[in-house]
């Protein structure tokens, strides 16, 4: 499935806003890794994941996946902070400062919610640089360590960006992530209502114990009545539960990647690398989308 098939309500204007060289470059990045692939897992994983963020993801999502013990990570696109769109609020800095201190992650999403094949390396670069700044003044003590795309487009541009500042960059193509596993495009599937049943959650939990996969879900509000782009809580505890009842440890993907390379809690060194180095400049970077 493509980005556009899953977003369709903005497949068009998607569409329209990318050249044949965006596409071209985005159809490039799902195949053509800029790092060594993950190391291969010793057992299987699942991650659930939130974009952008809505206060019901903070608040009924997180709840619900701390009272399984289960830690989650949150994509934080800057601009969006406190805004309302017409499915959802967005949470508030008070609202990440609360699950930043009982264990959530909080990834980068574009400080602009950008379309990133639209932006060159120097303005991809400098769009994360100021989510990274301003998160951290919003969000004390704050680092972050991992990063999804916005609309799950990516360019080989932004993976050779990210393959110096972050530790991973989520996409939103579906499936397993198996094998050889390229760690700046990892797969991701939908956590909406209308996207999981019962028997792919079953399929996906089951593959990833026959294949040492990870399992990574993305979402968006968590509430009775969620938009198209959420889920219901009762979702939710279905996925947590479907991996409990298989011994898989449901954790953040700072977690998972930590795991991959057998040192759990381990802090991501490309984060200590891009620091020291200064790459990433405070720098006024293109506009981009807002919605989701
Ligand atoms: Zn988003």
């Amino acid at each position: 499935m493509t980005p556009d098939a899953i977003l369709d309500r903005d497949a068009t204007d998607l569409r329209a806003r990318l050249s044949l060289r965006a596409r071209l470059s985005h159809r490039l990045s799902r195949h053509v890794p800029t790092a060594p692939a993950l190391p291969r897992l010793h057992g299987p994983m699942v991650s659930v994941t939130f974009d952008d963020v809505p206060d019901t993801a903070c608040s009924t999502g997180a709840a619900v996946l701390d009272a399984h013990g289960a830690k989650g990570t949150f994509y934080v696109s800057r601009t969006l902070l406190g805004t309302a769109t017409e499915h959802w609020r967005v949470a508030g800095a008070e609202a990440l400062a609360e699950i930043h201190r009982r264990g959530h992650e909080i990834g980068c999403h574009t400080h602009d919610h950008s379309l990133v094949p639209t932006l060159d390396t120097r303005d991809f670069a400098a769009d994360i640089g100021r989510n990274r700044d301003a998160l951290a003044a919003l969000v004390p003590g704050l680092v972050l360590e991992n990063f999804a795309f916005p609309y799950g487009y990516a360019s080989l541009a932004a993976k050779r960006v990210l393959s110096r500042t972050y530790g991973s960059g989520r996409s939103i193509v579906p499936g397993l992530n198996a094998g050889r596993i390229d760690r700046y495009f990892l797969r991701a599937n939908p956590l909406f209502d209308r996207c999981l049943d019962a028997g792919l959650l079953a399929r996906l939990m089951d593959d990833a114990v026959a294949r040492n996969g990870w399992v990574i879900f993305f979402g968006h509000d968590v509430a009775e009545g969620a938009s198209p782009y959420g889920c219901s809580p009762s979702l939710l505890e279905s996925t947590i539960a479907a991996a409990s009842r298989r011994g898989i440890p449901v954790v953040s993907i700072a977690e998972g990647m930590a795991r991959t390379r057998g040192v759990a809690g381990e802090r991501c060194p490309m984060q200590e690398e891009s620091r020291q180095s200064g790459e990433i400049s405070v720098q006024r970077a293109k506009g981009g989308p807002r919605d989701r």
